[in-house]
């Protein structure tokens, strides 16, 4: 990832959820506030968590255009010139919307949530302030959460701040003021490596962008039996939503690819349809199988 020296790079337990909370209590100081951009699930409950802890602008949310979802453009939000950082999420993992573009908050930190999209393509760390990603996607098994911090925004909090939720006290600790998740760290360890073998981001996001380019080029090529209502400029990379223009054949569609041994292809629960997460680890040959899949699918039941 090209991490700039003046990054620490902590390992922290909690998930992506604790860090929901650790980053306006470590950011944040009283009558101090931040923006957040609204563009899905993932979005709204680090704005909800966020609110616990300090006044929250939401500067933008997303919006329907021609029926389709978009993330609105930077000349509609209202950030306010005092916010201390503004946060957005680059991939909405349950709502497949993506940013394909870095916002310009000028000398305002931004935050990130990259949960759904760390290492999924090279990016420039340098114009983030803190990026946070829980490892279950891209980098392992639940447990452990990678925070790439700026090292300018790591500073003390006040005294009530429980130990394990300051930035500070994990950095001049190196990740290990408790015994972490060593399982976890360990797992993550193998990725990064089996990361490297595979030739790095770049290659990755190669390989990355065939498959997701495969899947909404068939889902486009038949609308009259799927659909993905996202804008083309919005799209995900790795989360790709798709229906069954007829609903009541999404039972069906879930149990015979599940049989053809295509599993968790159910969306999520607050979404419902379908949805295929190509995450790193989702080869190319499994896109394939999809596909044949949903061809057939679709012949039979069209
Ligand atoms: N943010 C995003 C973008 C996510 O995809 C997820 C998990 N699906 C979370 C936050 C929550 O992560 P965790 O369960 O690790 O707290």
């Amino acid at each position: 990832m090209n991490i700039p020296k003046n990054y620490q790079v902590l390992f922290l337990p909690g998930g992506a959820t604790a860090q929901f909370a650790m980053v306006p209590i470590n950011l944040l100081e009283t009558n101090q506030n931040a923006d957040y951009i609204d563009t899905g699930v993932w979005s709204q409950k680090a704005i909800l968590e966020a609110k616990r802890y300090g006044t929250i602008n939401v500067a933008a949310t997303s919006e329907k255009k021609d029926g389709l979802t978009v993330i609105p453009p930077q000349d509609k939000w209202k950030l306010t010139s005092d916010a201390v950082y503004v946060h957005y999420t680059p991939n909405e993992t349950i709502d497949g919307v993506e940013f394909k573009w870095i916002p310009d908050t000028g000398d305002i930190p931004k935050v990130v949530d990259m949960s759904s999209m760390i290492l999924s393509r090279p990016m420039d760390v340098s114009q983030f302030g803190i990026i946070y990603a829980g490892a279950q996607k891209n980098m392992g098994q639940a447990g452990i959460t990678v925070i790439i911090v700026r090292e300018d925004l790591i500073k003390e909090v006040p005294s009530w701040v429980p130990t394990l939720y300051q930035y500070k006290i994990e950095a001049d600790n190196h990740s290990f003021y408790n015994t972490p998740p060593t399982f976890s760290w360990y797992i993550s360890g193998l990725v990064f490596a089996w990361l490297k073998r595979q030739g790095g981001l770049a290659k990755i996001y190669e390989i990355n962008q065939r498959k997701a380019k495969k899947l909404y080029n068939y889902i486009d090529e038949h609308q009259g039996f799927y659909k993905n209502s996202i804008h083309p400029d919005c799209r995900s990379l790795t989360n790709i939503p798709f229906s069954l223009q007829k609903d009541k054949l999404t039972d069906t569609f879930l149990a015979e690819s599940a049989k053809a041994g295509l599993t968790n292809l159910k969306g999520h629960r607050l979404a419902g349809g379908c949805r295929a997460s190509l995450y790193n680890a989702m080869p190319e040959e499994g896109v394939d199988k999809l596909l044949e899949f949903m061809h057939d699918f679709a012949r039979k039941h069209g």
